[in-house]
């Protein structure tokens, strides 16, 4: 049973139409970076909570979870329209193992991510783990459209920082975007178009990350798989560690 506390919402920033990041003040929240928090609200007499990933690192507050409205949601329609100062229950307990607790040792992690998938690398990359352990790291972010490309600023924050350890790939698929890919995650896996686009190769040496749209993640799973990369379990370990959104 979920254990909760009161949270109070510092901003509600709107990307686009249904896109948004909240941010929550709590008295305290324990998590490691990739793992998510539940957010509650007593709607006409029932607890609806669903869980979401928080974007920012374990060691800052306040907790931001990045978000999409889903029309014929119970409770992102709701969220969708918290104003600072509105109060909202926060679970007690972070859950989650998608950390890279759980990612092997590699030469270069791969991050890979649909929509709102992103969330949990932005809190990963704001923690010194990454860039300890892997000599190349690439962020990956499909959206359908270019103002969908959020947290472009903390993002050019380790573009300038790491010029040589990380590459930011954006793909944008439904209209022209200067610098961004065009198809899907799987397609560009198949044909290897993201590979020359990173200047990197898929081997031995290479952990991936998946997070988002979960038929994206099945599609990318059986690419990666048809070059040797297996899913990374616990009884098992692989290189691909995947998280299905929803
Ligand atoms: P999206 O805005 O539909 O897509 C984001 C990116 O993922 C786009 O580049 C899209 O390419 C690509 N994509 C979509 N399906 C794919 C697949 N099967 N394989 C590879 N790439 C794929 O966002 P989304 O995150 O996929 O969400 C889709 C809808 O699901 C949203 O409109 C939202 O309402 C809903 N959703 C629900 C929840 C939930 O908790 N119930 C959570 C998140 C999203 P294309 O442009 O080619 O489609």
């Amino acid at each position: 049973m979920a254990r909760w506390q009161q949270g109070t919402v510092v901003e509600n920033q709107h990307w686009t139409d249904t896109l948004f990041s909240l941010r929550i003040e709590v008295e305290s929240f324990a998590f490691a970076a990739g793992q998510f928090a539940k957010l509650a609200l007593d709607l006409e007499g029932e607890r609806i909570a669903r869980p979401f990933s928080l974007v920012n690192p374990p060691d800052g507050s306040p907790l931001e979870c990045y978000l999409v409205l889903v029309p014929t949601g119970r409770l992102s329609p709701v969220l969708h329209r918290l104003q600072a100062g509105d109060a909202i229950l926060v679970s007690q307990q972070s859950a989650g193992f998608f950390t890279l607790d759980e990612v092997p040792n590699g030469d270069s992690l791969w991050m890979l991510a649909s929509g709102t998938g992103v969330g949990p690398y932005l809190s990963i990359l704001q923690t010194d783990t990454p860039w300890q352990r892997f000599a190349r790291i690439h962020l990956v972010h499909s959206v359908r459209r270019t103002k969908e490309l959020v947290y472009r600023s903390l993002i050019h924050v380790w573009q300038q920082r790491y010029p040589e350890q990380f590459r930011y790939q954006p793909i944008v698929t439904r209209e022209p975007c200067e610098g961004a890919l065009t198809q899907r995650l799987p397609a560009l896996l198949g044909s290897g178009a993201l590979e020359r686009a990173l200047g990197d190769r898929l081997g031995a040496g290479t952990q991936v990350m998946l997070c988002g749209n979960p038929q994206m993640v099945t599609d990318c799973l059986a690419e990666l798989a048809q070059r040797g990369l297996k899913k990374n379990l616990r009884r098992s370990p692989g290189q691909v560690t995947s998280e299905r959104y929803w």
